[in-house]
């Protein structure tokens, strides 16, 4: 670029400030942009905090993002532009050091339910023209119940945004006047995972689209059916691209409206919608993301035990179906819906252990990791959380394992050790004469006789 044409860029600038909108089609802040006259600068700053603290980030989902951007980045490129990646605690004090070289009109972006977002965005709006665009289903200061309080059942919550009829205007621009500037960079740290190492997590939203494009032709009417089987790959397995926006949720909902009607798509929206409520759970209850959201239980003896915490993280219960879901998580990045209800039952209930210990492991190793999803899944779990499971539902790690896994692929595929074994053994290999398997680090009944005395007394 001459030194002319970086000139004339340097007036009339429009931020499109990247965050987890990870797309050009179908994104709501970037055609916003796109419609004032400006030209189009995008930047993602990366949280230094997270570069630094790995206790609710990991190496996967960084890797996932990293490449995301790569991504974004060619395909801005080849309309002209020039991503510019930053790193900083404080996305204003960024901006601003940009405003002092070019005229900056205003900053688009796709906002998010959290403290951290609304604490950076009240300061972004002390210097600049902020406009926020929202990528969610459900608008949580308006959807709420007749009392004008917010919603803590989920059924009520989801019925009530049914009953709207909502249908998204989604403008299909994909192509727009970004700037090409000659600005450096931030040193960024390499990810830990190349591309190929992502396995079948490759970012970018034309993934994201033929995996949609998949899962809608092959999979989403028998979702209901084939959802909660582990050996079945029968869910979308979008959670990551949702979680980076690299597919709008928005587009998606409008796709399923426009499908033939069936239990499959019902209840694939519906689980969209349990995602939803726990946005909304956060952004209305943000103290619950590290506490108990039922008071009663704010103190409830939760074990740190490490010991028994270890060996459950990677995958030596002796639980087969426990282990193998570990070591689906620890190998892949994913867990099944029905594992990872399965193993954070075991943790907390048969284990007693601190949920929080469960949930920082989770977001250490997931590539989905989405703290409001992830808390929810487990204080459901647990029983303290949200509209949770009653305390009495305590998963039963055998029964669970004859059901949905019956004929042991799963854990054969994921415990090379009982793979030649009856089937009957892999569920329950201390039934069997030899020793086949690490024994059991807890008998599953006499801890859930405990479990159900303790939650008993906070009950009563
Ligand atoms: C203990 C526990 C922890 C969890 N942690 C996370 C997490 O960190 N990030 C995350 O995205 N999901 C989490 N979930 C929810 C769910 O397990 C995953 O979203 C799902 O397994 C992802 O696979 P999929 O994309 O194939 O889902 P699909 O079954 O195809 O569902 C479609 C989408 O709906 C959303 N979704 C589905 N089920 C749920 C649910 N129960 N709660 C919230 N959203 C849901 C996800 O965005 C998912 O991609 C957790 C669940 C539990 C029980």
């Amino acid at each position: 670029m001459t030194k002319n044409q970086n000139q004339s860029q340097k007036n009339n600038i429009s931020i499109w400030w990247i965050k987890n909108d990870l797309r050009l089609n179908f994104n709501e802040s970037l055609n916003a942009a796109k419609i004032n006259p400006e030209l189009i600068m995008p930047v993602y700053i990366y949280n230094e905090n997270d570069l630094n603290n790995h206790d609710y980030v990991n190496s996967r989902a960084y890797s996932f993002l990293h490449h995301g951007l790569k991504e974004i980045e060619k395909q801005i490129e080849l309309q002209g532009g020039r991503l510019l990646q930053l790193k900083s605690n404080n996305p204003t004090k960024s901006f601003k050091e940009l405003s002092d070289k070019y005229q900056i009109k205003k900053i688009y972006v796709t906002g998010e339910f959290t403290n951290e977002f609304k604490e950076q965005l009240n300061e972004l709006n002390t210097t600049f023209d902020v406009k926020v665009h929202y990528d969610n289903l459900v608008n949580p200061k308006t959807h709420l119940n007749q009392t004008g309080n917010p919603y803590k059942v989920f059924t009520q919550f989801a019925n009530q945004w049914k009953n709207k009829n909502t249908i998204y205007n989604l403008s299909a621009i994909n192509k727009f006047d970004f700037t090409k500037l000659d600005e450096r960079n931030d040193d960024i740290p390499i990810p830990q995972y190349t591309l190929n190492q992502l396995g079948e997590f490759l970012p970018g939203e034309e993934n994201a689209s033929k995996i949609f494009a998949n899962f809608i032709d092959n999979k989403i009417h028998s979702y209901k059916d084939n959802r909660d089987y582990l050996y079945i790959d029968g869910t979308s397995k979008l959670s990551p691209y949702i979680k980076f926006g690299m597919i709008s949720i928005k587009q998606i909902y409008n796709t399923c409206l426009n499908l033939p009607s069936s239990k499959g798509v019902e209840k694939w929206v519906d689980e969209l919608l349990w995602r939803e409520f726990y946005l909304y759970i956060n952004n209305y209850f943000p103290q619950s993301i590290n506490t108990e959201f039922q008071e009663k239980y704010s103190n409830f003896q939760w074990k740190q035990d490490l010991s028994l915490f270890n060996q459950w993280k990677y995958g030596e219960t002796g639980f087969p179906v426990v282990d193998a879901c570990m070591k689906q998580l620890i190998n892949t990045g994913w867990m099944h819906n029905r594992g990872r209800m399965i193993v954070a039952s075991f943790l907390t209930k048969d284990l007693l252990i601190d949920w929080r210990m469960g949930e920082k492991w989770f977001m250490q190793n997931l590539i989905d990791g989405d703290r409001p999803s992830n808390v929810g899944g487990w204080q459901w779990t647990a029983g303290c959380g949200v509209d949770a499971a009653p305390y009495f539902r305590i998963f039963n790690p055998i029964l669970q394992s004859k059901k949905f896994d019956p004929k042991a692929i799963f854990i054969k595929k994921w415990i090379p050790e009982l793979q030649n074994v009856e089937i009957k053994f892999a569920h329950e290999p201390w039934l069997s004469n030899e020793s086949i398997y690490r024994p059991k680090i807890v008998d599953h009944y006499e801890a859930r006789k405990k479990t159900l005395e303790l939650f008993k007394s906070y009950n009563e």
